[in-house]
């Protein structure tokens, strides 16, 4: 039988895991199976024909224990309410192995971004802000960039939701440009952290970062990046791939000619020198460090097998499954887990948020160095966990999390 890919499923089931291994009041898990609030919404967007396309966008807030509701938004064509319920699930737990003072949120709106004008996505993106603008606000929830959504959409979300109040409210919105808020290094975030938090799991297995061979799954913000900041660690990034298709070249590729070559063409594939992998065959490349920054479910029962990397670290949400997870473990590969390694981008959105809730900016050297500390920090506590409880980084970063969680709602009275 196959295994249940269910999103939503999958997060509760890492959270019940959590809870036994911890021995947590039982409120705990009942109380953080579900999100506490969701919205779901129609959006009515004029199309540039001058048709009228009805879109459906959601938003999902997990917890609020620890802080008001934080986490991106996507347009993506597969989303539903499962998965940003399952998404904003994950978000708490990354907001809390960081120490963040947030609860989890996500959403997202179903539609193809690929098919639309900049015309188009500017609409859609003011109707949904003006659709779920009663949930959100600098202390209620912070929306930020996810899959196939930008700074550029950012700015029109805070825009519009500026407009709604009357007064300009930076703080709703993370992940802004510079220039209207945004924090320098907020958009390499997601990646410096997940290369940082590789870096220690690396220097804990005795690889050296040099000439470590890397193979990274999916070419857009977060992996695209991660290939450039590990090839500027001395790296060999090997192979990458888009949603079209993949490339390999044995002695590695210099990940900033492959971003040129993506950016003229519109994908990895046809760079020179390489040769054309699929998705299966790049995941079952031998390589020290796999770093899957795509889509969920990536990696499988199906087939984790053929995975043949000493470190998996998880740039995406959600890329493992938890039969996968077994294996892996079972095989001694040691994988970061999402909630850990994806937490760069989320922390540097708390720095952004700090930023325009005090009008005081930040230097780059401020944001990456207190990046670095906090992905640091947090590493070195979910392997001191990993050890002492002897179970995967996994449970340990949930485990984490949990404690963190269940101390504050214990002090708030909600665990009975
Ligand atoms: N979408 C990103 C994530 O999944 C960032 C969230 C944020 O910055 O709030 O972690």
């Amino acid at each position: 039988m196959s295994e249940n890919l269910n999103v939503f499923e999958i997060a509760q089931q890492q959270i019940k895991d959590a809870c036994e291994k911890l021995k947590v009041k039982p409120a705990v898990y009942e109380i953080l199976k579900q999100p506490m609030r969701v919205m779901e919404v129609a959006i009515p967007v004029k199309m540039d024909d001058g048709s009228v396309k009805v879109f459906s966008g959601y938003r999902s807030q997990h917890n609020l224990a620890l802080g008001p509701a934080k986490g991106g938004l996507r347009f993506h064509p597969t989303i539903t309410l499962d998965e940003a319920k399952a998404l904003s699930m994950w978000m708490t737990f990354k907001s809390a192995v960081v120490g963040l003072p947030y609860g989890g949120g996500k959403g997202g709106v179903k539609c193809n971004p690929k098919e639309l004008s900049e015309g188009e996505k500017e609409r859609l993106s003011r109707g949904f802000i003006q659709a779920i603008a009663p949930i959100i606000g600098p202390e209620k929830d912070i929306p930020a960039p996810d899959v196939y959504t930008n700074a550029q959409v950012m700015a029109w979300m805070m825009d519009e939701y500026s407009k709604l109040r009357g007064y300009n409210t930076f703080g709703v919105i993370t992940g802004k440009p510079l220039i209207v808020g945004g924090s320098i290094g907020r958009n390499e975030a997601t990646a410096r952290g997940c290369c940082f938090v590789i870096r220690e799991a690396a220097a804990q297995l005795g690889i050296n970062i040099k000439g470590a061979r890397v193979v990274v799954q999916g070419f857009g913000n977060a992996g695209s990046i991660a290939a450039r900041i590990m090839h500027d660690m001395g790296a060999k990034v090997v192979a990458v791939n888009d949603s079209r298709t993949g490339i390999y070249n044995h002695n590695g590729v210099d990940p900033y000619e492959v971003l040129e070559h993506k950016n003229k063409t519109g994908s990895v594939g046809g760079f020179p020198g390489t040769t054309e992998i699929s998705n299966d065959e790049l995941l079952a490349l031998e390589c020290d460090v796999l770093i899957p920054a795509a889509m969920e479910n990536q990696i499988t029962e199906e087939n984790v097998d053929n995975v043949r990397a000493k470190i998996v670290g998880e740039a995406a949400n959600g890329p493992t499954t938890p039969e996968a997870d077994k294996v892996l473990y079972s095989k001694n590969i040691l994988v970061l887990p999402d909630i850990l390694a994806s937490s760069g981008g989320v922390t540097v959105s708390y720095f952004e948020w700090v930023q325009n809730l005090q009008n005081f900016y930040w230097t780059e050297e401020e944001v990456n160095s207190r990046l670095e500390q906090k992905m640091v920090d947090a590493f070195n506590n979910v392997h001191r966990i990993s050890k002492e409880y002897s179970v995967d980084m996994r449970s340990a970063a949930y485990m984490a999390g949990i404690k963190h969680l269940a101390d504050a709602m214990e002090i708030r009275g909600w665990l009975g």
